[in-house]
């Protein structure tokens, strides 16, 4: 096992992705979560807006570990119903949701790029809102869990329980990327897990107050998301290619079996 008391190496990092990721994609959630914060111990996080998913996730964090990491990018333009979620969260699990900002103010990005610049230009506002203080964010792990599903959009439909994440240089981790929706309800039902109250008003995928609204019947579940664009991702799960794989291959071939 690895020694947590030393520092991992990026080529340390993706060298345990290498040595697990074909196996791992038979591991329940419950095994992958265990393994992530065995392996990583404190430098490993959850990332959630605290979707149905997220919440699951959180939720089998809490019977595995009583001090999991968990952080949000709160984009300043969240629901009431979301932040009252949060506080909620924070309650039952006994646990304090790490927040993190874009270094604009609201102000101050309306002053600098405009008013309204979700509707001029939304990839900006993602990148300054999301992508930004994510990858400020990331610097500080050495892995991420995230609570992406393949079936949500084609960006993530090649994703891996266990992975590269090339974009941002450390670990990936997706426990249940191979889940249903109906699977996801199952489980919140069945564990009476709390959940953002607008999923009842035809919310089914929640993000910023400015871009999303709710889905009429027969919609896809994330039309509701930067509705009159053609955009489905934020940019935090883009895969952008880089070396990192031809890396770890060269690693592995030195030193692997
Ligand atoms: S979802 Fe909309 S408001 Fe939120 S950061 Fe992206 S463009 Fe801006």
């Amino acid at each position: 096992m690895k020694d947590l008391s030393q520092p991992s190496t990026p080529i340390d990092d993706q060298l345990q992705v290498a040595q697990v990721q074909a196996v791992a994609e038979t591991w329940s959630p419950q095994h992958v979560l265990s393994w992530a914060f065995r392996t990583f111990g404190k430098k490993v996080a959850i990332s959630s807006a605290f979707g149905v998913e997220g919440m699951v996730l959180i939720d089998m964090a809490s019977r595995i570990s009583k001090n999991f990491r968990l952080f949000t990018i709160d984009t300043e333009f969240l629901f009431a119903e979301t932040y009252n979620l949060m506080d909620r969260i924070e309650e039952k699990y006994g646990i304090t949701i790490e927040r993190v900002y874009s270094t604009l103010s609201p102000e101050e990005q309306q002053r600098v790029h405009g008013e309204a610049l979700w509707t001029s230009n939304p990839d900006l506002c993602c990148n300054l809102r999301k992508v930004e203080p994510l990858r400020r964010k990331l610097d500080e792990l050495s892995a991420w869990i995230t609570s992406i599903r393949r079936d949500q959009t084609s960006v993530r439909s090649g994703a891996k329980r266990i992975e590269w994440d090339a974009k941002f240089g450390l670990v990936k981790v997706n426990p249940i990327v191979d889940w249903t929706s109906k699977q996801v309800w199952r489980y919140i039902h069945d564990h009476d897990v709390p959940y953002n109250a607008l999923h009842d008003q035809d919310y089914p995928s929640i993000g910023c107050t400015h871009c999303t609204r709710a889905v009429r019947p027969g919609e896809d579940p994330r039309a509701g998301r930067w509705p009159g664009f053609n955009k489905t991702e934020c940019g935090l799960h883009i895969i952008e290619p880089l070396a990192a794989s031809s890396q770890v291959q060269a690693a592995t071939a030195e030193g692997g079996d």
